[in-house]
Protein backbone atom coordinates (compact mmCIF):
# COMPACT_ATOMS: atom_id res chain seq x y z
CA UNK A 1 0.00 0.00 0.00
CA UNK A 2 1.00 3.34 -1.34
CA UNK A 3 0.28 7.19 -0.14
CA UNK A 4 -0.80 8.96 -3.06
CA UNK A 5 -2.30 11.97 -1.88
CA UNK A 6 -2.84 14.05 1.60
CA UNK A 7 -5.63 16.66 1.92
CA UNK A 8 -5.73 19.42 4.89
CA UNK A 9 -8.72 20.93 6.69
CA UNK A 10 -9.53 23.34 9.23
CA UNK A 11 -13.35 22.44 10.77
CA UNK A 12 -14.41 25.56 13.47
CA UNK A 13 -17.55 23.20 15.03
CA UNK A 14 -19.83 25.05 17.04
CA UNK A 15 -19.87 23.06 20.94
CA UNK A 16 -23.60 24.29 21.58
CA UNK A 17 -22.33 26.57 24.32
CA UNK A 18 -19.94 28.72 25.44
CA UNK A 19 -17.66 27.49 27.81
CA UNK A 20 -15.24 29.04 30.28
CA UNK A 21 -12.21 27.39 32.77
CA UNK A 22 -10.25 29.68 34.22
CA UNK A 23 -7.52 30.32 30.93
CA UNK A 24 -10.40 30.69 28.21
CA UNK A 25 -13.61 31.33 27.05
CA UNK A 26 -14.78 29.91 24.15
CA UNK A 27 -17.74 28.68 21.61
CA UNK A 28 -15.97 26.90 18.98
CA UNK A 29 -13.31 23.79 18.71
CA UNK A 30 -10.95 23.55 16.24
CA UNK A 31 -10.51 20.66 14.00
CA UNK A 32 -7.02 20.87 12.24
CA UNK A 33 -5.76 17.88 10.39
CA UNK A 34 -5.99 15.74 7.13
CA UNK A 35 -6.84 12.69 4.88
CA UNK A 36 -4.55 10.37 3.99
CA UNK A 37 -5.24 8.92 0.75
CA UNK A 38 -3.75 5.14 -0.20
CA UNK A 39 -3.21 3.66 -3.80
CA UNK A 40 -5.99 0.64 -2.35
CA UNK A 41 -8.27 3.09 -1.49
CA UNK A 42 -8.26 3.25 2.15
CA UNK A 43 -8.55 6.51 3.53
CA UNK A 44 -7.49 7.70 6.87
CA UNK A 45 -8.37 11.05 8.97
CA UNK A 46 -6.75 12.46 11.46
CA UNK A 47 -6.87 15.70 13.52
CA UNK A 48 -5.41 17.49 16.45
CA UNK A 49 -7.97 20.10 18.66
CA UNK A 50 -7.36 23.89 19.02
CA UNK A 51 -9.32 26.73 20.33
CA UNK A 52 -9.75 27.82 16.83
CA UNK A 53 -5.82 29.60 17.12
CA UNK A 54 -2.98 28.34 15.30
CA UNK A 55 -4.98 26.48 12.79
CA UNK A 56 -3.04 27.72 9.97
CA UNK A 57 0.05 26.94 11.06
CA UNK A 58 -0.81 23.52 12.01
CA UNK A 59 -2.24 23.10 8.19
CA UNK A 60 0.57 24.55 6.83
CA UNK A 61 3.00 22.41 8.87
CA UNK A 62 1.31 19.09 7.54
CA UNK A 63 1.03 20.80 3.86
CA UNK A 64 4.50 22.21 3.35
CA UNK A 65 6.97 19.95 5.54
CA UNK A 66 5.03 16.39 6.25
CA UNK A 67 2.86 15.45 3.46
CA UNK A 68 5.80 15.54 1.16
CA UNK A 69 7.54 13.26 3.76
CA UNK A 70 4.24 10.95 3.06
CA UNK A 71 3.94 10.75 -0.04
CA UNK A 72 5.26 7.08 -1.67
CA UNK A 73 5.42 5.39 1.58
CA UNK A 74 3.49 2.77 3.41
CA UNK A 75 0.94 4.10 5.59
CA UNK A 76 1.16 0.78 7.54
CA UNK A 77 4.90 1.32 8.27
CA UNK A 78 3.41 3.84 10.89
CA UNK A 79 6.35 3.55 13.39
CA UNK A 80 9.32 4.26 11.16
CA UNK A 81 6.93 7.24 9.55
CA UNK A 82 6.69 8.71 13.16
CA UNK A 83 10.57 9.16 13.40
CA UNK A 84 10.81 10.05 9.78
CA UNK A 85 8.74 12.89 10.40
CA UNK A 86 10.31 13.86 13.94
CA UNK A 87 14.11 13.80 12.51
CA UNK A 88 13.14 15.62 9.97
CA UNK A 89 13.88 18.99 8.33
CA UNK A 90 11.23 20.11 11.37
CA UNK A 91 13.28 18.56 14.05
CA UNK A 92 15.78 21.46 15.06
CA UNK A 93 13.06 24.45 15.21
CA UNK A 94 10.00 22.41 17.00
CA UNK A 95 10.35 18.99 18.50
CA UNK A 96 7.19 20.72 20.27
CA UNK A 97 4.61 23.01 20.63
CA UNK A 98 2.51 23.29 17.33
CA UNK A 99 4.70 20.98 15.43
CA UNK A 100 3.90 18.19 17.63
CA UNK A 101 -0.10 19.04 16.89
CA UNK A 102 0.46 18.54 13.42
CA UNK A 103 2.49 15.56 14.07
CA UNK A 104 -0.21 14.02 15.98
CA UNK A 105 -2.90 14.90 13.13
CA UNK A 106 -0.65 12.70 10.87
CA UNK A 107 -0.09 9.67 13.01
CA UNK A 108 -3.49 9.35 14.22
CA UNK A 109 -4.23 8.97 10.06
CA UNK A 110 -1.95 6.41 9.43
CA UNK A 111 -3.13 4.49 12.32
CA UNK A 112 -6.67 5.18 11.36
CA UNK A 113 -5.97 3.43 7.79
CA UNK A 114 -3.53 0.57 9.87
CA UNK A 115 -7.34 -0.20 11.59
CA UNK A 116 -9.08 0.29 8.45
CA UNK A 117 -6.40 -1.72 6.54
CA UNK A 118 -6.78 -4.81 9.16
CA UNK A 119 -11.09 -4.46 9.21
CA UNK A 120 -10.99 -3.72 13.05
CA UNK A 121 -11.57 -1.04 15.27
CA UNK A 122 -8.35 0.81 16.48
CA UNK A 123 -9.07 -0.88 20.40
CA UNK A 124 -9.31 -4.71 19.00
CA UNK A 125 -5.70 -4.05 16.63
CA UNK A 126 -4.02 -2.46 19.56
CA UNK A 127 -4.94 -4.83 21.51
CA UNK A 128 -8.47 -4.73 23.91
CA UNK A 129 -7.77 -4.33 27.86
CA UNK A 130 -10.92 -4.70 29.63
CA UNK A 131 -13.71 -6.87 29.96
CA UNK A 132 -17.33 -6.08 27.67
CA UNK A 133 -17.82 -4.12 25.16
CA UNK A 134 -18.16 -0.84 27.51
CA UNK A 135 -15.45 1.52 29.15
CA UNK A 136 -16.66 3.82 32.08
CA UNK A 137 -16.85 7.94 31.67
CA UNK A 138 -16.45 10.51 33.83
CA UNK A 139 -18.32 13.85 33.15
CA UNK A 140 -16.30 16.85 32.45
CA UNK A 141 -19.39 19.11 30.30
CA UNK A 142 -21.20 19.85 33.85
CA UNK A 143 -18.49 21.72 35.61
CA UNK A 144 -17.45 24.47 33.64
CA UNK A 145 -16.29 27.54 35.42
CA UNK A 146 -18.83 30.19 34.34
CA UNK A 147 -22.17 28.08 35.85
CA UNK A 148 -23.44 30.07 38.58
CA UNK A 149 -23.90 27.82 41.69
CA UNK A 150 -27.46 26.85 40.73
CA UNK A 151 -26.70 25.46 37.41
CA UNK A 152 -23.64 23.67 38.51
CA UNK A 153 -25.64 21.81 41.19
CA UNK A 154 -28.81 21.78 37.90
CA UNK A 155 -25.81 19.82 35.64
CA UNK A 156 -24.83 17.55 38.64
CA UNK A 157 -27.82 16.42 39.45
CA UNK A 158 -28.81 15.48 35.58
CA UNK A 159 -25.51 14.25 35.05
CA UNK A 160 -25.96 11.59 38.16
CA UNK A 161 -29.62 10.92 36.93
CA UNK A 162 -28.37 9.78 33.68
CA UNK A 163 -25.82 7.49 35.18
CA UNK A 164 -22.32 9.21 35.63
CA UNK A 165 -20.74 8.71 39.19
CA UNK A 166 -17.88 10.84 38.62
CA UNK A 167 -17.99 14.40 37.42
CA UNK A 168 -15.49 17.02 36.87
CA UNK A 169 -15.72 20.63 38.53
CA UNK A 170 -13.45 23.69 37.42
CA UNK A 171 -11.54 25.28 39.98
CA UNK A 172 -9.06 28.35 39.47
CA UNK A 173 -11.33 31.59 39.14
CA UNK A 174 -10.36 34.64 41.60
CA UNK A 175 -11.88 34.02 44.49
CA UNK A 176 -10.77 30.23 45.74
CA UNK A 177 -12.66 31.05 48.70
CA UNK A 178 -15.67 30.87 46.48
CA UNK A 179 -14.54 27.74 44.31
CA UNK A 180 -14.16 25.54 48.03
CA UNK A 181 -17.75 26.78 48.69
CA UNK A 182 -19.26 24.78 45.06
CA UNK A 183 -17.31 22.12 45.70
CA UNK A 184 -18.40 21.58 49.48
CA UNK A 185 -22.35 22.34 48.45
CA UNK A 186 -21.85 19.40 45.90
CA UNK A 187 -20.16 16.65 48.51
CA UNK A 188 -22.65 17.57 50.78
CA UNK A 189 -25.82 17.49 48.13
CA UNK A 190 -24.32 14.30 46.18
CA UNK A 191 -22.70 12.15 49.13
CA UNK A 192 -19.75 10.27 49.50
CA UNK A 193 -20.10 7.83 46.10
CA UNK A 194 -20.04 10.74 43.78
CA UNK A 195 -16.26 11.06 42.27
CA UNK A 196 -15.45 14.37 42.55
CA UNK A 197 -12.23 15.79 40.12
CA UNK A 198 -11.17 19.24 39.95
CA UNK A 199 -9.38 21.05 36.95
CA UNK A 200 -7.72 24.82 37.48
CA UNK A 201 -6.13 25.17 34.50
CA UNK A 202 -3.32 26.27 35.88
CA UNK A 203 -4.66 29.21 37.11
CA UNK A 204 -3.49 29.26 40.85
CA UNK A 205 0.07 29.94 42.06
CA UNK A 206 1.65 27.28 44.64
CA UNK A 207 0.97 29.16 47.77
CA UNK A 208 -2.72 29.57 46.55
CA UNK A 209 -3.23 25.79 45.32
CA UNK A 210 -1.01 24.71 48.70
CA UNK A 211 -3.93 26.25 50.78
CA UNK A 212 -6.86 25.58 49.39
CA UNK A 213 -5.45 22.53 48.10
CA UNK A 214 -5.24 21.18 51.83
CA UNK A 215 -8.81 23.44 52.48
CA UNK A 216 -9.89 21.17 49.93
CA UNK A 217 -9.02 17.79 51.36
CA UNK A 218 -11.69 17.20 53.71
CA UNK A 219 -13.99 16.64 50.52
CA UNK A 220 -12.42 13.77 49.12
CA UNK A 221 -11.73 15.09 45.94
CA UNK A 222 -10.61 12.34 43.65
CA UNK A 223 -7.55 14.38 41.54
CA UNK A 224 -6.83 18.30 41.56
CA UNK A 225 -5.95 18.87 37.93
CA UNK A 226 -3.57 21.34 36.53
CA UNK A 227 -3.25 23.48 39.83
CA UNK A 228 0.18 25.18 38.70
CA UNK A 229 1.60 25.88 35.38
CA UNK A 230 2.41 22.64 33.12
CA UNK A 231 6.56 23.30 33.33
CA UNK A 232 6.57 24.06 36.91
CA UNK A 233 7.05 19.85 38.01
CA UNK A 234 8.96 20.64 41.18
CA UNK A 235 5.63 22.68 42.49
CA UNK A 236 3.48 19.56 41.77
CA UNK A 237 5.88 17.30 43.13
CA UNK A 238 5.62 19.16 46.70
CA UNK A 239 1.49 19.45 45.93
CA UNK A 240 2.08 15.63 45.34
CA UNK A 241 3.30 14.83 48.40
CA UNK A 242 1.94 17.39 50.91
CA UNK A 243 -1.64 16.89 49.54
CA UNK A 244 -3.79 13.73 50.47
CA UNK A 245 -5.60 14.77 46.91
CA UNK A 246 -4.23 12.80 44.23
CA UNK A 247 -2.81 15.53 40.92
CA UNK A 248 -3.55 15.13 37.56
CA UNK A 249 -1.28 16.49 34.61
CA UNK A 250 -0.81 15.68 31.53
CA UNK A 251 -2.88 18.08 28.76
CA UNK A 252 0.00 20.57 28.32
CA UNK A 253 2.58 17.81 27.99
CA UNK A 254 3.69 17.40 24.87
CA UNK A 255 6.50 14.63 24.58
CA UNK A 256 7.13 11.36 26.21
CA UNK A 257 10.13 12.63 28.17
CA UNK A 258 8.41 15.86 29.55
CA UNK A 259 5.93 12.56 31.18
CA UNK A 260 8.99 10.98 32.16
CA UNK A 261 10.51 14.06 33.94
CA UNK A 262 7.00 14.35 35.57
CA UNK A 263 6.51 10.32 36.45
CA UNK A 264 9.81 9.96 37.88
CA UNK A 265 9.80 12.48 40.53
CA UNK A 266 6.20 11.35 41.30
CA UNK A 267 4.90 14.91 40.64
CA UNK A 268 1.85 13.44 38.94
CA UNK A 269 -0.28 10.60 40.17
CA UNK A 270 -3.36 11.10 36.98
CA UNK A 271 -1.68 10.76 33.85
CA UNK A 272 -3.55 12.84 31.08
CA UNK A 273 -1.98 12.89 27.45
CA UNK A 274 -3.81 14.00 24.65
CA UNK A 275 -3.29 11.91 21.63
CA UNK A 276 -4.17 14.86 19.63
CA UNK A 277 -1.43 16.56 21.01
CA UNK A 278 1.46 14.31 22.40
CA UNK A 279 2.21 12.69 18.84
CA UNK A 280 -0.75 11.09 17.63
CA UNK A 281 -1.29 6.98 18.86
CA UNK A 282 2.30 5.66 18.87
CA UNK A 283 4.16 8.18 21.43
CA UNK A 284 0.42 8.30 23.52
CA UNK A 285 0.99 4.04 23.81
CA UNK A 286 4.72 5.03 25.25
CA UNK A 287 3.30 7.65 27.94
CA UNK A 288 0.61 5.03 29.00
CA UNK A 289 3.37 1.73 29.31
CA UNK A 290 5.50 4.11 31.20
CA UNK A 291 2.94 5.22 33.33
CA UNK A 292 2.26 1.54 34.08
CA UNK A 293 5.92 0.98 35.02
CA UNK A 294 5.16 3.57 37.83
CA UNK A 295 1.65 1.79 38.77
CA UNK A 296 -0.04 5.33 38.03
CA UNK A 297 -3.24 5.25 36.07
CA UNK A 298 -3.76 7.05 32.83
CA UNK A 299 -6.97 8.96 32.05
CA UNK A 300 -6.51 11.29 28.94
CA UNK A 301 -7.74 14.62 28.06
CA UNK A 302 -9.66 14.45 25.35
CA UNK A 303 -9.03 17.05 22.61
CA UNK A 304 -10.04 14.33 20.12
CA UNK A 305 -13.66 15.08 21.75
CA UNK A 306 -13.63 10.81 22.97
CA UNK A 307 -13.70 10.07 19.20
CA UNK A 308 -9.90 8.00 19.42
CA UNK A 309 -9.38 7.88 23.01
CA UNK A 310 -12.16 5.78 23.45
CA UNK A 311 -10.39 3.15 21.41
CA UNK A 312 -6.76 3.83 23.51
CA UNK A 313 -8.11 3.40 27.13
CA UNK A 314 -10.06 0.43 25.70
CA UNK A 315 -6.91 -0.92 24.51
CA UNK A 316 -4.75 -0.03 27.74
CA UNK A 317 -4.68 -1.87 30.79
CA UNK A 318 -3.64 0.91 33.15
CA UNK A 319 -6.38 3.55 31.55
CA UNK A 320 -9.68 2.88 34.08
CA UNK A 321 -12.44 5.72 32.74
CA UNK A 322 -12.67 8.02 29.48
CA UNK A 323 -13.23 11.52 30.06
CA UNK A 324 -16.55 12.67 28.79
CA UNK A 325 -16.52 15.98 26.56
CA UNK A 326 -19.58 15.83 24.31
CA UNK A 327 -18.72 19.11 21.77
CA UNK A 328 -19.06 18.40 18.00
CA UNK A 329 -20.44 14.97 18.11
CA UNK A 330 -22.75 15.91 14.96
CA UNK A 331 -19.28 15.86 13.32
CA UNK A 332 -18.60 12.42 13.03
CA UNK A 333 -19.83 9.50 11.14
CA UNK A 334 -19.73 7.36 14.01
CA UNK A 335 -19.57 9.68 17.06
CA UNK A 336 -19.18 8.54 20.24
CA UNK A 337 -22.38 6.43 22.20
CA UNK A 338 -22.40 6.96 26.18
CA UNK A 339 -25.41 5.56 27.53
CA UNK A 340 -25.61 5.89 32.08
CA UNK A 341 -22.02 7.11 32.02
CA UNK A 342 -20.16 4.30 29.85
CA UNK A 343 -19.12 4.70 26.20
CA UNK A 344 -20.08 1.50 23.92
CA UNK A 345 -16.91 0.48 22.26
CA UNK A 346 -17.16 0.97 18.75
CA UNK A 347 -17.56 -1.97 16.02
CA UNK A 348 -16.63 0.28 13.01
CA UNK A 349 -12.78 -0.44 11.51
CA UNK A 350 -10.58 2.23 11.78
CA UNK A 351 -10.07 5.14 14.72
CA UNK A 352 -13.59 6.88 14.38
CA UNK A 353 -12.07 9.37 12.96
CA UNK A 354 -14.29 9.71 9.94
CA UNK A 355 -16.19 13.34 9.70
CA UNK A 356 -19.24 13.23 8.04
CA UNK A 357 -19.04 14.85 4.64
CA UNK A 358 -22.30 17.70 5.37
CA UNK A 359 -21.34 18.68 8.69
CA UNK A 360 -17.43 18.81 7.32
CA UNK A 361 -18.30 21.24 4.63
CA UNK A 362 -20.86 23.34 6.82
CA UNK A 363 -17.94 24.36 9.59
CA UNK A 364 -15.02 24.10 7.11
CA UNK A 365 -13.50 27.28 7.07
CA UNK A 366 -9.83 26.96 5.20
MG1 LIG B 1 -7.93 19.95 32.20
Amino acid sequence: MKITKTETFIVHAPIGLEIADSHYRMGHWGFVGLKVFTDEGLVGTGYTGTHCAGDEMIKQTIDRYFSPQLLGENPLHVKMLWDKLHGGNLHQVGRTGLIRYAHSAVDVALWDICAKAASLPLWVLLGAAHAGSTILTYNTNVGWLHFSTAELIENVERAVEAGWTGVKIKVGGPDPAQDVARIREIRTRFGDSLRIMIDGNEGWDFNTAMYWGKRLEEYSVYWFEEPLHADDVEGHAVLARELSIAIAVGENLLTRFAFRDYIKVRAVEFVQPDVTRVGGVTEWLKIADLADCYNLPVVPHVGDMMQIHQHLVAATQNSPMLEYIPWAQELFEHPVQVRKGHAELPTVPGASTDMRQDVFSRYRVD
